[in-house]
């Protein structure tokens, strides 16, 4: 399965997952559990790095009896998707989850209630994806830590068949894997915010899902921020839905929990500094507390405030496309995209047919990245065992940050980076979109781009990094000017309302011309109601 040469290590799998988070590690098993030989790179080390293992993922976790349960969360649910969620997708991860979940169990020790009932809705983060690693290994699966993938390798018929990608800790030596199917599983990206856990999510494997092709859907939805105690990365949430806030001046505002709650607390933080105590937290949460999300209070203990009872103050950070929902189109059951031999799963996918409009942190997500991740992993083994084409030349995809078109020259990656974020991040310009704000990132991110496709060719991680940041970005301003209108996530300063005429999804894709158009388009929606921007 592994030859080795001085230049380059090369390694064939039946399977390749990019990406060992909850989709990845889910992908994996399931590709073994389908006969496959597996192989699964993430850039980082499996177990420990992505959003899963810092935080404390609560599953979308519903019974099967009695039926008129998911029924009733399920439409719930739909109406709560403003018109982008889909019952079908609902029902399906609920039902993979509930019967996955549990099979984690010889290798996580999961939670009892008070009534002695086993509690596998909530697990605690670092544990699980230390299980789940385990879990993986146990199928025979092999897994290549702190080796990102670089690009996806193409068949001469378009098909993908495999990766390169770099060993860190092996002097960041060339590695190359052929296989029958790819899996992106590399999880989403908040624009490098302070995101718990996302330092590593740099939307990688958005941009080689579109160098091969693929389109995105849903990648307006980017104005999800969750609030953090200010200088820190905690965004854990939980506590503050028993939170009152409070101006410089110790005057109490209005910021009730509920579903505006962000915009209300950023529109306040855009007058001044905002403070916050969690003196409402019912005594039983905060006995558990450090059981249940230890992260939570350490940041208190070491700062020595008491959250009860001083005031301390809070920010919101940006949550991108990982509490947002953009990401690759599933254009299939399978998780499939419209590329051949491509497959797609967690914070990589769009996750518009089982959140909707809407956030889908807090439940859905977590089901999601697991049902995905065992739908994907499924049929690229399937795919796999029909792939007969195996040694046919493979053709590298990868473009921005690797194969300039221009005269090659240095690319500034940190101020690069600082671009994006400063489109990316401020409430002005993400959360309360306008037309003006939005021409004017669009063509900040243009030149930017110019700049690193023409130019940018040493092909390091950080490059390429920053090349899936910015498209990402692109995307993301792109199908934000294109709606026009408010929805879920989305909101236009210039187009408060809901316009029932765009009660669809937008697809966005191309590198270096980005294209928006609708999907599934209505016969109620005029052509002309979409500008492609570029
Ligand atoms: C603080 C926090 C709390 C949350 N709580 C909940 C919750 O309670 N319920 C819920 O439903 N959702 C929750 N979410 C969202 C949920 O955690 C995510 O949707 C889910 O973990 C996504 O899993 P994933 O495997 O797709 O991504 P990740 O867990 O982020 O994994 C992606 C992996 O891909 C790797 N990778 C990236 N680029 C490359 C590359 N080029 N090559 C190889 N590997 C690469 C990364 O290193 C990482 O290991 C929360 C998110 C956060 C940030």
């Amino acid at each position: 399965m592994v030859s080795s040469s001085l230049e380059e290590l090369s390694i064939t799998a039946d399977v390749l997952i990019v990406g060992g988070g909850m989709a990845g590690a889910w992908a994996a098993v399931s590709a073994a559990q389908a006969g496959a030989r597996v192989v699964l790179a993430d850039k980082g080390y499996c177990g420990t790095s992505g959003v899963t293992a810092a935080a404390g993922p609560g599953h979308w976790w519903v019974p099967p009896d009695p039926p008129t349960a998911r029924d009733a969360v399920v439409a719930n649910r739909v109406a709560a998707g403003l018109g982008l969620g889909e019952a079908e997708w609902m029902y399906r991860i609920l039902d993979q989850t509930w019967r996955t979940l549990p099979t984690l169990a010889p290798s996580y020790k999961f939670g009892v209630d008070d009534e002695g009932r086993v509690n596998y809705r909530a697990v605690r983060g670092p544990e699980y994806m230390r299980a789940l690693r385990q879990h993986v290994l146990n199928h025979g699966v092999t897994i290549l830590d702190h080796s990102p993938v670089i690009e996806l390798l193409a068949r001469a018929d378009g098909s993908i068949g495999g990766a390169r990608g770099q060993r860190r800790q092996d002097g960041g030596r060339a590695y190359r894997i052929e296989a029958g199917a790819v899996v992106l599983a590399a999880g989403g990206t908040s624009f490098l915010s302070h995101l718990l856990g996302s330092r590593t999510n740099t939307g990688d494997g958005y941009l080689m899902a579109a160098e091969a092709g693929a389109e995105l859907s849903g990648m307006e939805f980017t104005a999800a921020y969750t609030i953090a105690p200010a200088h820190s990365t905690m965004t854990r949430s939980m506590a503050y839905a028993f939170a009152t806030y409070s101006d410089a001046d110790g005057n109490e505002l209005d910021l009730p929990f509920g579903p505006d709650q962000t915009v209300r607390l950023a529109r306040a933080l855009q007058r001044g500094p905002v403070y916050c105590l969690l003196d409402r937290l019912p005594d039983d949460i905060k006995v558990r507390l450090h059981t249940i999300s230890p992260n939570v209070p350490l940041v208190f203990d070491r700062w020595g405030v008491d959250p009860y009872r001083d005031r301390f103050e809070v920010t919101l950070h940006n949550d991108g496309t990982i509490r947002g929902i953009g990401g690759v189109r599933v254009h299939d059951l399978d998780c499939a995209t419209s590329v051949p031999g491509l497959f797609v799963a967690g914070d990589n996918a769009s996750r518009e047919k089982v959140a909707g409009a809407i956030s889908g942190g807090g439940n859905v997500n977590s089901a999601w990245a697991l049902s995905s991740g065992t739908f994907a992993g499924r049929a690229a083994a399937r795919v796999a065992r029909g792939t007969k084409a195996r040694l046919t030349e493979l053709r590298p995809l990868g473009r921005a940050g690797l194969r300039p078109r221009g005269l090659p020259k240095a690319v500034d990656v940190a101020s690069a980076r600082d671009v994006v974020r400063a489109q990316m991040h401020p409430f002005d310009k993400n959360l309360f979109r306008t037309e003006k704000g939005l021409t004017e990132s669009a063509r900040v991110l243009e030149d930017l781009w110019r700049e690193v496709a023409n130019h940018g060719q040493d092909g390091s991680i950080a490059l390429r990094e920053t090349a899936a940041l910015l498209a990402t970005a692109r995307w993301s301003v792109a199908t934000a000017a294109a709606r026009k209108e408010s929805r879920g996530l989305h909101r236009r300063e210039d187009y408060p309302a809901r316009d029932p005429q765009l009660a669809g999804r937008l697809l966005s894709s191309g590198l270096d011309q980005v294209r928006v158009a609708l999907d599934r388009p209505s016969a109620s929606v005029r052509p002309d109601q979409l500008e492609a921007v570029s």
